[in-house]
């Protein structure tokens, strides 16, 4: 088990990811990492250890925006790592995720994947999930995530930013558990309700399948 808190708001979401993160501590981990949207496009921070290793990172080199996903891990796939820490962004950095849970069907995708020259830069198996829907991508991120989901095997909890869309994050889940959370001032994705509690006690469980689309001030269910 590992965690998975997202926000998009009128907040700066670090801390509030960073916090978030802390709380879902409890359910284990051996890395973590957060990554955000903003002007310049995606900036990540993202280490192998304890949370306090990836808040000191984050002092020595501030990152911040409205919009972010942070992650713990629990390696299943590649050892712990700084690189393969998630979040995971595609080759041409448009997508971003962070995913819990092991795509089963991980090899078969990353070789065709290769085969038509992407390039990988981890071992895990979610690194596949960025980079499939990167090469997916025509524009619709809806779309997209369809698309990318009917072709993963196995389990998924996934936060999901494209720079096409800078004001909506994308959750999907399978087999593993994701919530919805809305607050006065953003909206939430979280792995268990603790991680949001601080913020609001309005939350929603998506099912298998259910797409969840967060704005700052809406979140519509496909
Ligand atoms: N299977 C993924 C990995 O090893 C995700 C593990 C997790 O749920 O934290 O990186």
């Amino acid at each position: 088990m590992c965690g998975i808190i997202g926000y998009i708001g009128t907040e700066n979401a670090v801390p509030i990811i960073l916090d978030g993160l802390k709380r879902l501590e409890y359910r284990g981990y051996d890395s973590s990492g957060i990554a955000v949207m903003n002007r310049n496009g995606f900036e990540v921070a993202k280490q192998k250890g304890r949370l306090s290793s990836l808040e000191n990172l984050i002092r020595q080199k501030p990152i911040t925006g409205y919009m972010g996903i942070g992650h713990t891990r629990w390696a299943t796939h590649g050892e712990p790592s700084d690189i393969n820490s998630h979040p995971h962004l595609g080759n041409q950095n448009k997508i971003a995720i962070v995913h819990n849970g092991i795509i089963e069907n991980y090899k078969q995708i990353k070789e065709r994947l290769e085969q038509k020259g992407i390039n990988f830069v981890s071992q895990t198996d979610s690194e596949v999930i960025a980079q499939l829907a990167e090469y997916y991508h025509t524009g619709d991120i809806i779309e997209t995530i369809i698309k990318t989901a009917n072709a993963l095997e196995g389990s998924y909890a996934l936060g999901i930013m494209c720079l096409d869309e800078p004001d909506k994050l994308v959750a999907i889940k399978k087999d593993n558990p994701l919530i919805v959370g809305v607050s006065e001032h953003g909206n939430f994705i979280a792995s268990d309700v603790p991680a949001v509690l601080a913020h609001t006690n309005r939350v929603y469980y998506l099912d298998d399948k259910e797409i969840a689309v967060l704005s700052k001030d809406k979140v519509e269910f496909y």
